[in-house]
């Protein structure tokens, strides 16, 4: 029997889905790549809550499966970043709503639920499906507190998505309550993954040679905070990793995201300057360039101190991509604030930045706020804020033109033979296919490029693989 995965959102669902696997292979059921395989069983969602767009995605989905339930059993899940109004709907509509820290009993809820599934899932008369959900799914586990709940689920080793690319979470949840965000009332608060364990799972990782290994977390960098004395910090825990990396004589690169400004420090700089495997590759979130702006986003640092840590970042890190996060038309937001924005990203200078038009998350602070920035001005602020990337961006590139960088090679080009890849400041790469081999490293030439990306050519010492001098 089979089972099919639908991942929504960002890289720390990808990671937890990676679990999800691990738990249904251990039943014996095998991945169907196709969503309509005959043959599938249970299908699940992990769910975001960043927008409203993404939660409707959700609904989409379960009203097609359900209709499906007609001609055959079939078991639904949801599970991931689920908010409280959403998880009393998805009660009515799927057969199983966990939260993730949950994961390990998911055998024994379907093993409870059993393979014939009522095709009407209007619960019957006087039955609770909340209290039903609680006795199959969670009785175990709500005897754990959530604390031990994650760090049980983090012991499920999981089934890796690539054989070259790995993500491992190191925390979930977040204490920061930025008012746009719904995270710590969907996460919960902020708990480090015990460093032993995030140590055990990068050496295997690298023993089995993966070349690429990203830390997840909400808030990464705070790492540690929640058990001050007892844990390790971040910079010391990314120490550990570095030396990890000397004494395999291994390559691989280890990115992390996503940080808050707040806890960069010039500790954890330094140590990333250290050490060869940790990438020279900042996410810095910047959201909004105007201090008025980031005090109502309740991001508790001001612009003058944004500055500085920037600037210790170039100075400690020469030759270091940033990267950013920058929201447009919060609410509230004045041309003249917007302006700063702008200001900002001339200055900073990103190597890319991801530019979101701002839309109220539901159950977040701001969602209560007026939505008064008009559609087509976030338009016009999006596409003015992506002009200014792209023209701080592409002298950069076009200086990498000539040179030989590093490049990870990771997957297919949409043009045919090439791969696609990206350099140890996650530039990404176009790849000549002709001497590159996908999953491996190799230095390429750089022989054009264009505002936020390079193409190269596979080099050796005896000179370029495509013959060109
Ligand atoms: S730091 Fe802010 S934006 Fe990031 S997860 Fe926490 S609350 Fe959300």
């Amino acid at each position: 029997m089979k089972y099919h995965i639908v991942p929504f959102g960002c890289q720390m669902n990808r990671s937890d889905a990676e679990r999800v696997r691990t738990v249904l292979e251990s039943m014996g059921f095998v991945e169907a790549a196709d969503e309509n395989d005959p043959q599938i069983a249970i299908k699940g969602i992990i769910a975001c809550s960043v927008r409203q767009k993404a939660i409707d995605r959700v609904y989409g989905r379960i009203l097609k499966w359900n209709k499906a339930k007609a001609e055959k059993p079939l078991i639904t899940f949801v599970s991931g970043c689920v908010l409280p109004a959403d998880k009393k709907k998805f009660l009515k509509l799927f057969d199983l709503v966990f939260p993730m820290d949950t994961l390990p009993e998911l055998p024994q809820m379907i093993r409870d639920y059993g393979v014939a599934i009522p095709m009407n899932r209007n619960p019957p008369e006087g039955v609770d499906l909340q209290k039903e959900q609680l006795k199959t799914g969670g009785a175990a586990a709500l005897a754990l507190d959530s604390k031990n709940r994650i760090e049980e689920f983090w012991k499920l080793s999981p089934h890796y998505a690539s054989d070259w690319e790995a993500y491992v979470p190191i925390q979930n949840g977040c204490d920061k309550f930025c008012t746009y965000c719904a995270v710590p009332y969907t996460r919960g608060r902020e708990v480090s993954r015990p460093s032993q364990d995030i140590l055990a799972e990068v050496h295997s990782l690298v023993e089995k040679g993966y070349k690429s290994i990203t830390l997840l977390g909400q808030n990464v960098n705070s790492y540690g905070l929640d058990k001050k004395g007892e844990e390790k910090s971040f910079p010391q825990l990314m120490k550990a990793i570095g030396e990890l990396g000397m004494e395999s004589g291994k390559e691989f690169w280890v990115f992390f995201t996503s940080p808050h400004p707040r806890d960069i420090t010039n500790e954890l700089l330094e140590v990333m300057a250290a050490y060869p495997v940790l990438a020279n590759w900042v996410h810095f979130p910047l959201q909004s360039g105007d201090d008025e702006v980031l005090e109502r986003m309740n991001r508790r640092h001001s612009m003058e101190r944004y500055r500085e840590v920037m600037g210790d970042i170039r100075r400690i890190l020469p030759g270091v991509s940033v990267f950013t996060d920058i929201i447009v038309g919060f609410s509230g937001e004045t041309e003249e604030q917007f302006n700063h924005t702008v200001d900002a990203m001339r200055e900073f200078c990103y190597d890319m930045a991801f530019i979101a038009q701002y839309s109220p998350r539901p159950g977040a602070k701001s969602a209560d706020w007026p939505d008064d920035v008009p559609k087509a001005e976030k338009e016009r602020r999006f596409h003015l804020l992506g002009d200014e990337l792209t023209q701080a961006a592409a002298p950069r590139n076009l200086q990498r033109v000539g040179t030989i960088e590093r490049v990870l090679v990771t997957g297919k080009d949409r043009k045919d033979g090439y791969y696609s890849g990206y350099t140890q400041g996650r530039i990404p790469v176009r790849v000549s296919a002709q001497g590159a081999q996908l999953g491996e490293f190799c230095d390429v030439e750089v022989v054009s490029a264009r505002p936020l990306s390079i193409e190269g050519v596979p080099v050796h010492s005896g000179g370029r693989e495509d013959g060109n001098a």
